[in-house]
């Protein structure tokens, strides 16, 4: 059997090029100002003000190196921006700073442990600034500097470097050394150096001279043996996660297995290795750690065995900050009987930052809508504003925020500029909330299978 596909050339379009919208990529940031005080409407945040200046304060720790071991908890309604501000914060610390995001239910995986999941969540926040220094690159002209030890003065000269192999550079920058030290060679003259005669060639004086050198005046003799140094190549600093080196180091693995996203259990002794490697690297000052942040949302979901990983983890020297966040109240710890607020152990809870996240108000909402509006690129006529702002306080701020795109897609069919009262309606009868769902499963028992 043969199937025709036709399809109209108006309808081809490249989606990869298309740019998708996230639920809270019109996060841009916090919102605060340079006091950490919240603006009303700042950076793609709306009220909730209380609790994203505790998320700055928290930040500002992180940035100056001060947090380790800490722990916090946004605790509030859904949908009153945990997670939001959790992404202002990510906004906030830049791409240098890893963030990393997990729901708890995901730590939960047939293709490993739980505790290897949190391990490598741990590992994936935790940053390595790499200090590497270039390949001298043939032709490249390397500066000499000659400090003298009477009067601290310097003198610099340049050299061509004509082969990439170190020893013979070094020897070549002595005879360069010596050259400028006998003043054969003034400081500011670019001279060559012939790699097999060691000959040296000035080729001008284009180079403006040193402030030191004409400090030290033209007349100055050497009296004792200069200290050259061949100036320090090209710094190139380049940042990866612990888990990312870890992954790469892994022979079952190899660095492919980053694209894949399925990088399967590490071996803790592998683990162990890289910790003493990338610790070397520390003392060698070649590497420094960054700890960055971890968010467990929904934390409510983890087990007893989870929570004293966390603990444990939290004492490690490198332990990121951990944001989690919970709608719960009191809640079941999972994997014992007892009821615990959010759903969390007393001794973990008595370690964290709690933070709560109020409900909006209706002006708030609005704003949201608006700000959500102006992302997925909409236009609401001013009524549908208000009824999409009430449907947001009697249903949820999430539902509200949903609908839009599908509202919008009726309005264009019928050939709208902006979206209407009567689009939002269709859309509320195509997709139900939360509430009526609620409703209509009472009023189907005895028709569903569960
Ligand atoms: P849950 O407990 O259900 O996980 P939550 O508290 O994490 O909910 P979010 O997912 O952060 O809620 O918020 C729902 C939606 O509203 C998201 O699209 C979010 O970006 C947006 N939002 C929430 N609060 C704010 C805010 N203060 N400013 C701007 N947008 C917000």
């Amino acid at each position: 059997m043969t199937t025709n596909i036709t399809t109209s050339t108006t309808e081809l379009r490249d989606i990869t090029k298309m740019e998708r919208i996230g639920a809270h990529s019109h996060i841009r940031g916090l919102g605060l100002d340079d006091r950490l005080e919240p603006r009303q409407n700042s950076q793609g945040m709306v009220g909730q003000g209380k609790a994203r200046k505790a998320a700055g304060m928290i930040l500002k720790m992180v940035q100056e190196g001060r947090i380790a071991g800490r722990a916090m908890l946004f605790a509030g309604p859904p949908s009153t921006g945990k997670t939001a501000i959790a992404m202002g914060m990510a906004q906030t610390l830049g791409p240098d700073v890893p963030f990393t995001m997990v729901a708890a239910s995901e730590v939960f995986s047939l293709s490993m442990s739980k505790t290897e999941a949190l391990t490598q969540a741990f590992r994936r926040s935790i940053g390595v600034r790499i200090k590497e220094e270039t390949e001298l690159i043939e032709g490249e002209v390397v500066e000499i500097q000659i400090d003298r030890s009477m009067t601290g003065a310097t003198k610099t000269g340049k050299l061509t470097i004509k082969t990439t192999d170190m020893e013979t550079i070094y020897d070549l920058g002595n005879k360069m050394i010596d050259a400028l030290s006998k003043e054969k060679v003034l400081a500011g003259d670019v001279v060559a150096i012939d790699k097999t005669t060691g000959k040296i060639t000035k080729l001008g004086r284009s180079f403006a001279r040193s402030r030191d050198y004409d400090a030290m005046g033209a007349d100055t003799k050497f009296v004792s043996c200069p200290e050259g140094e061949i100036q320090k190549r090209k710094e190139v600093v380049h940042t990866v996660s612990l888990h990312e080196i870890d992954v790469i180091n892994s022979r079952t693995q190899g660095f492919l297995a980053l694209f894949a996203g399925d990088t399967g259990e590490i071996k803790p002794e592998l683990r162990n290795q890289i910790n003493a490697k990338v610790a070397e690297w520390r003392e060698e000052g070649k590497a420094e750690f960054i700890p960055g942040v971890l968010f467990i949302d929904e934390v409510h979901m983890l087990d007893i065995e989870c929570f004293s990983f966390l603990n444990r983890a939290l004492e490690n020297e490198l332990s990121p900050l951990v944001i989690m966040a919970s709608n719960r109240g009191m809640a079941k710890i999972r994997g014992t009987n007892f009821r615990s607020p959010h759903g969390l152990p007393v001794d973990l809870l008595d370690r964290v930052l709690i933070v709560s996240t109020q409900p909006y108000t209706e002006e708030d909402v609005m704003e949201i809508i608006k700000i959500r509006c102006q992302e997925e690129d909409t236009t609401l006529h001013p009524d549908a504003l208000s009824t999409l702002t009430r449907i947001a306080v009697d249903t949820s701020l999430r539902y509200a925020l949903n609908i839009i795109s599908c509202a919008q897609v009726v309005a264009r069919k019928q050939k709208l500029d902006s979206v209407d009262v009567a689009s939002i309606q269709r859309v509320w009868g195509y997709f139900i909330d939360e509430k009526r769902s609620v409703q209509w499963l009472k009023e189907q028992q005895g028709m569903l299978v569960f």
